[in-house]
């Protein structure tokens, strides 16, 4: 399997799975895909459909990566994808599913289900990705010898799941800046809390935006980086994107009887890394329906899907809403959606991307181009906060099921884009906990704990807080590993 960059730099030269892996954007600015997307056959499908999670992961990995040892590989999923891990489970016998589907009713003659995904470490679904990241990484750099120095910005699940999967692991350490008394106090505690000695909290004084400039100025410190192996985790990781493509797999054969029915997935989306997922499992040959794109109040997604008019936000646009983890202003993995959109033309998708650097945007609806958005099964729509309470109260009062911010999004979008006979699988994103204040005002009760989470704000917390300064993280960095 051979990777290639969106943006067509390197053509003809070699890059693995492996050699791709601890990377992140291609050296022209582009992101990795693969040269060509296997397919799944229909004996394939059949066999998958009676495997295990972690079988099935080391399945549809296989086909992505072949200079891992099958053996190695398949270790690395058995020990990613426990029951023990995803635990936070609704009922207890569902945990060894990993992702169990929850089902709630017919509607429009459309059986709606939930996919969970975040029963893992973090009640987020990045644990899904995060949790075979981390054995990846540890794996990876002990074949060679080598270590790395995660850096990271987070206002919440990204940097959580980064450091859940990373806490413990040979040869690597994570240095997470979060803004000064910003998060939850869940949030802030499930971080802090990690007593790991190779995880550190820097707790940044000011906003989410300083912390994320502060990590662009250390990446942009090229000897700084080199010296102190410094690498990041974030959403265009490719591994990350494969990994997601596994639960879609799992989702179609927990909704369906035999491979000649359909199903559709909606998506809460933000950096589009979830949904890309899903556009590759389709490209591979699982047959979706319909991919349905659900965004917040941030709509940078939606307008595209609705009118071809690619458009980013600037930082002042960037509304904060209550399902915070999809506030964004350009979506990170849209780039790999468009490579595919215009049949794979590296040319022309450098173009597009200058001109969403330099005047903020592009538009595809003159184009023949955007007509085949529906070729690829493509549709969306947005939420607000009044729709999101409406849904958290309307499925709590109907199902009898209590649902996150996100997945509330999700579930909102969803139901505009019913079709009878079509199971419509929404991907439950958080668990509510994550984001109570908004379960109280939608509620007017408390959010579900899960056990495990019991006293999480009481334990003792580990972090440093340190001034919106470049040069004082670099001398944290620096006091604080071994090379
Ligand atoms: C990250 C996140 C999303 C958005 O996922 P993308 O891959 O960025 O589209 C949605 N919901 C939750 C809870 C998240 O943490």
């Amino acid at each position: 399997m051979n990777y290639l960059s969106t943006r067509g730099a390197g053509a003809g030269e070699r890059h693995t799975f492996s050699d791709i892996l601890l990377g992140g954007l291609a050296k022209d600015g582009g992101l990795y895909l693969p040269a060509a997307y296997p397919r799944v056959t229909a004996d394939e499908l059949t066999r998958w459909r009676a495997l295990p999670y972690a079988d099935l992961a080391f399945e549809i990995l296989s086909k992505f990566c072949d200079d891992i040892p099958a053996d190695d590989l398949r270790a690395l999923t058995r020990k990613t994808y426990t029951a023990a891990t995803y635990c936070n489970v609704r009922d207890d016998e569902s945990a060894a599913q990993i992702t169990p589907l929850k089902t709630l009713g017919v509607e429009n003659g459309a059986p709606l289900a939930l996919l969970e995904l975040s029963n893992g470490p973090t009640l987020a679904f990045k644990d899904m990705a995060m949790q075979l990241i981390g054995n990846l990484f540890e794996y990876a750099l002990a074949k060679h010898g080598q270590t790395l120095n995660i850096l990271g910005a987070t206002s919440g699940d990204t940097g959580s799941a980064a450091e859940y999967a990373m806490r413990g692991k040979q040869g690597i350490s994570v240095f997470m800046l979060s803004p000064h008394k910003k998060m939850s106090a869940f949030q802030t505690a499930q971080m802090y809390s990690l007593q790991d000695p190779n995880i550190f909290n820097i707790a940044v004084e000011g906003v989410f935006d300083d912390a994320q400039d502060i990590v662009k100025a250390v990446s942009n410190d090229h000897a700084f980086k080199a010296r102190y192996k410094i690498g990041t985790v974030n959403s265009i990781n490719w591994a990350r994107v494969v990994a997601q493509v596994v639960y879609y797999f799992k989702g179609y054969f927990a909704a369906t009887k035999s491979n000649d029915e359909r199903v559709s997935f909606t998506v809460p989306s933000g950096n589009f890394g979830n949904v890309c997922a899903g556009h590759i499992a389709r490209m591979m040959g699982l047959p979706i329906e319909k991919l349905v794109v659900a965004t917040n109040e941030n709509d940078v997604l939606d307008e595209f899907f609705r009118t071809g008019i690619y458009r980013v936000r600037k930082a002042a646009e960037t509304y904060h809403t209550s399902s915070p983890s999809m506030d964004i202003s350009k979506a990170s993995n849209f780039e790999r959606f468009v490579f595919d959109l215009l049949g794979r033309d590296p040319a022309r998708v450098l173009q597009l991307f200058r001109d969403v650097e330099e005047k903020g945007g592009f538009d595809l609806a003159a184009s023949g181009d955007f007509a085949r958005v529906k070729e690829f099964g493509f549709v969306s729509g947005r939420s607000s906060h009044d729709s999101r309470l409406d849904t958290i109260r309307d499925v709590f009062e109907r199902y009898d099921t209590m649902i996150d911010t996100h997945t509330a999004d999700g579930l909102k979008v969803a139901r505009e884009h019913l079709q009878p006979g079509i199971p419509m699988i929404v991907l439950e994103t958080a668990q509510p906990i994550k984001f109570g204040e908004t379960i109280r005002e939608a509620l007017l009760r408390e959010p579900e704990r899960p056990a495990a989470f019991s006293g999480l704000e009481s334990l003792p917390q580990r972090f440093e807080v340190l001034p919106a300064d470049a040069q004082r993280v670099k001398d944290f960095i620096v006091a604080n590993t071994g090379a």
